[in-house]
C-alpha cells in the first residue's frame, strides 16, 4: 500500500512516516494543504492521512475538493481538534475515519489495516489472488506448493498486480506507485522486477503467471496450461 501523509508538524509527520515504513507501507509526506491536494489527486495512494490545521489549505477544504473531483481514496483525518463537532464535520466532508491527537501508534495502524480490508480483497492474513497469498508484514509469498521471501520492492509490485486483479497494470502507473514521483526509476526497472517475480512464482510452482501486454503493462493471470 502507498500512503500519503499531509501534516505540517515536521517531527510528527516524520515519526508517522517512520512507523508506516516499519510496516512495509510506501510513504510520501507533504507539509501543506495545497501540496496535499495535488499529491492526493494523483490517484496513486491507497490511504491519505490528513491533518486539519494546515498552511495554505485546511484539511477539511482539501477533503471536500478531493471528493468533489471524484477521488475515492480512503482518508483518515488526524487532528488535535478532537471535539465531537470536528469529528462530524470531518466525516461529513468525506473522511473514512477520524483519529484525535494524541493517538496511539497501534490504533493508527489498526485503522489503516481496517481501511485496507474495506477495499475488498484483503483478508486479515494478507492479500490473496488465484493460488497466491502475500503476507506483506513478513514479505512472504505462498502458493499451495511452497513459499518464498520477497524483497520489499518485489512485494510491493506483486501486491499492486494482485490488487488490480484482471485489470492490466500500466507501466507508468507501476513506476509512480512503487518508486514514487521523485525517483529516477524507468521502465526497465519494472522489467527487471517483473523478471525477479516470475522466477519466484516458478519457485513456488504457482498456477499464476505475469503476462506482459504489449505497450500497456502487466497482468497477473492463470497460466495457459491451467486454463
Ligand atoms: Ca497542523
Amino acid at each position: 500500500m502507498r500512503i500519503l501523509v499531509v501534516e505540517d508538524e515536521v517531527h510528527l509527520a516524520e515519526a508517522i512516516g517512520q512507523i508506516l515504513k516499519t510496516q512495509n507501507y510506501s510513504v510520501d509526506i507533504v507539509y501543506d494543504g495545497e501540496a496535499g491536494l495535488d499529491y492526493a489527486l494523483a490517484g496513486i495512494y491507497d490511504v491519505v492521512i490528513l491533518d486539519i490545521m494546515l498552511p495554505k489549505r485546511n484539511g477539511i477544504s482539501l477533503l471536500q475538493e478531493l471528493r468533489k473531483q471524484g477521488c475515492g481514496t480512503h482518508v483518515i483525518v488526524l487532528s488535535a481538534k478532537g471535539e465531537l463537532g470536528d469529528k462530524v464535520l470531518g466525516l461529513d466532508s468525506g473522511a473514512d475515519d477520524y483519529l484525535a491527537k494524541p493517538f496511539q501508534t497501534e490504533e493508527l495502524l489498526a485503522r489503516i489495516r481496517a481501511l485496507g480490508r474495506r477495499k475488498g480483497e484483503t483478508s486479515v492474513a494478507g492479500l490473496s489472488y488465484g493460488d497466491l497469498q502475500l503476507d506483506m508484514s513478513n514479505l512472504v509469498l505462498f502458493s499451495n506448493n511452497g513459499d518464498i521471501t520477497l524483497t520489499l520492492k518485489e512485494a510491493e509490485l506483486l501486491e499492486y498486480l494482485m490488487r488490480n486483479g484482471s485489470v492490466v497494470s500500466q507501466k507508468e502507473r507501476i513506476i509512480e506507485k512503487i518508486w514514487g514521483f521523485d525517483s529516477e526509476a524507468e521502465a526497465n526497472h519494472v522489467e527487471v522486477y517483473i523478471s525477479f517475480l516470475r522466477k519466484k512464482l516458478k519457485h513456488v510452482r504457482s498456477r499464476m503467471e505475469i503476462r506482459a501486454i504489449r505497450g500497456v503493462g502487466y497482468v497477473l493471470r492463470e497460466a495457459e496450461e491451467y486454463v
